[in-house]
């Protein structure tokens, strides 16, 4: 039985580093196996999330801010985080501490393989690219090929291309980074530019979409070259870094995807916000619930999912989706009359239904109205 592991964990990205990280935490006796060949571009993301003050991750982040600002062509929304912090962590160290850290326990172990498939049932068989494993319970970050082609739920995609540019005369307030600027817009989408000055010389300038379909690579870089020139007014630069991804903003139920002793977490468990695209910050809370869940013999999906913030990310995005060009009005509107301490407790599912009233009054429109009746039937 020396295949034989308590839980096999398939993926080391962003879930399945938590997940590891939570199971360590509790000092788990468990025989754990993390699979993965680890050429995935997750090992190469730069990651940002907020939290209240000091942090679990603070010894691996590279960069924090505690103001930031949010831009209209005719309006500049200051944003004081205090007492939150945004922060951001590189993937590749995040991942990299998790995998040390196992490193140190001898009931945890790693096979630097691809999974093909899992088969079994009571006992489940894990295949590799050479290895068979078998276990009592599979955690899985594979995605399930029906949600690429499902035309159901309502589905956007952020997609977005981002350059870290160094300036050879200062050019960026380190302080402050720029949490959405819609002065320049690619018309009929929602789409603005995402600010994060690393220093006065360097900044990750990424041009994001909420939208249906991406664009190409000339659209991203020749929004890109047209904020440094002329929002930034910076003529002369260099790329020293180019990062781009899609992450699903996406009603689909993910978690019709779960299996008997077999669990689906990251993107694959619906970890991921579906109306900011954001999922570091949910992915610690979320395995923190798993774990406990585990470790505790309740049933997995034990309050793993809150309905009641799953109808507002679903709204939101109904919103988002009927009318695409709409939604700088509708971040306007949401981060012009609510502060951003409110907002970010929202968006962590910490507030009470007095608060998201009133977050939510001051958005309401017809559009709003329209897509509450629509989820609610
Ligand atoms: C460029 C970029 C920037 C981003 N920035 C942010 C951000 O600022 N803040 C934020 O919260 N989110 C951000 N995201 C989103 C975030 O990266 C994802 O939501 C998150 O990584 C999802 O976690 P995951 O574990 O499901 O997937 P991943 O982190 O992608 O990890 C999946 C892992 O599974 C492995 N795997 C897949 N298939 C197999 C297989 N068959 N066998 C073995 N292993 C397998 C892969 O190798 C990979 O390591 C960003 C995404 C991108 C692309």
């Amino acid at each position: 039985m020396d295949h034989h592991y308590d839980i096999a964990i398939i993926g080391m990205g962003c879930a399945g580093s938590h997940v590891v990280q939570e199971l360590l935490r509790h000092k788990t006796t468990l025989k754990v196996v993390v699979i993965d060949d680890f050429k995935a571009k997750s090992l190469e993301k730069t990651w940002s999330y907020w939290e209240k003050g000091t942090g679990r991750w603070d010894h691996l982040i590279s960069h924090s801010w505690e103001k930031g600002t949010f831009i209209m062509p005719t309006d500049l929304i200051p944003l004081d985080l205090n007492p939150y912090v945004y922060k951001t962590i590189e993937s590749h160290d995040f991942i990299a501490f998790a995998k040390a850290e196992l490193q140190k326990h001898p009931n945890f172990s790693i096979i630097e393989e691809k999974v093909k498939s899992v088969s079994g049932d009571e006992i489940r068989t894990v295949h590799c690219d050479s290895t068979d494993i078998t276990t009592n319970l599979v955690l899985d970050s594979r995605i399930d090929p029906a949600f690429f082609t499902d035309t159901k739920a309502t589905s956007l995609q952020q997609h977005f291309k981002g350059w870290v540019i160094k300036t050879e005369q200062p050019a960026f307030d380190p302080e402050e980074f720029v949490m959405m600027d819609y002065r320049l817009i690619d018309a009929g989408t929602t789409n603005f530019t995402y600010v994060l000055p690393f220093s006065t010389t360097e900044a990750l300038v990424e041009f994001t979409y909420f939208a249906k379909e991406i664009v190409s690579e000339e659209t991203y870089e020749k929004y890109l070259k047209k904020y440094i020139k002329d929002l930034l007014q910076i003529e002369s630069y260099t790329i020293e870094k180019t990062e781009q991804g899609i992450i699903p903003m996406t009603t689909y139920r993910f978690d019709q995807h779960h299996e008997k002793n077999l669990f689906k977490i990251g993107t694959a468990g619906g970890w991921v916000k579906p109306s900011t695209g954001y999922s570091f910050k949910m992915s610690e809370k979320k395995a923190a619930q798993l774990v406990n869940n585990i470790l505790n013999h309740q049933v997995l999906h034990h309050q793993m999912n809150s309905k009641k913030f799953r109808f507002y990310d679903d709204i939101m995005l109904d919103v988002l989706h009927s009318d695409n060009g709409r939604g700088s009005k509708v971040f306007h509107t949401l981060y012009k009359k609510n502060n951003i301490k409110k907002i970010f407790s929202f968006l962590d599912e910490e507030t009470v239904f007095k608060e998201e009233l009133e977050i939510m009054l001051p958005m309401t429109s017809y559009a709003f109205i329209k897509s509450f009746f629509k989820q609610l039937f």
